[in-house]
């Protein structure tokens, strides 16, 4: 069951539901909720165990796509990676230059509205969702707000998302 750890080959991995800041996606602030991570105690290398990462993804995503504020520029990045667009390829279905693209996912600029829309309704259309908030969009606005914080648990048919403790 427990294996020795890969990196340092010293000790077994210890492994336990944790509560884990999962800075892996890109986004800042998404915590996956009793996931298991196996930790070396010798070295500190751990090891994120993840069940259904399409699905984990997908909720993510979907999640995203209702934030009733403009997209920061790691949101903006991570819907634009779930498409399967490169930067160019986005800068081209958008109409405008790569760098663009650049200072939107790095924060430089913020994202114009229409841009915002169509990211977000290419990302609907490639995964539909049952519920797309079409009318939330018309109002969306142009504020910047914190990046949407996110809890989600795996269940039994995929992730859920969890309300935060107070
Ligand atoms: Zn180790």
């Amino acid at each position: 069951m427990s294996k020795k750890c890969r990196n340092c080959d010293k000790a077994e991995m210890n492994s336990r539901p944790e509560t884990y800041l999962y800075k892996e996606s890109g986004l800042p602030n998404v915590v996956l909720v009793g996931v298991e991570v196996r930790r070396c105690p010798s070295c500190g290398h751990h090891e994120l165990v993840l069940p259904r990462v399409t699905e984990l993804h997908r909720t993510l995503a979907h999640a995203l796509l209702r934030k009733s504020s403009r997209l920061s520029g790691p949101e903006i990045r991570y819907l634009r990676k779930y498409i399967g667009w490169s930067g160019a390829d986005f800068a081209r279905h958008v109409g405008v230059d790569p760098s663009t693209v650049s200072n939107w996912e790095t924060d430089k600029d913020p994202i114009g509205s229409t841009s915002d829309r169509l990211l977000r309704l290419m990302v609907a259309h490639g995964a539909p969702v049952d519920e797309y908030p079409l009318d939330e969009l018309t109002k969306i606005g142009d504020e910047q707000t914190p990046p949407l914080e996110l809890r989600v648990s795996p269940k039994a048919r995929g992730w859920e998302q969890v309300i935060a403790a107070a």
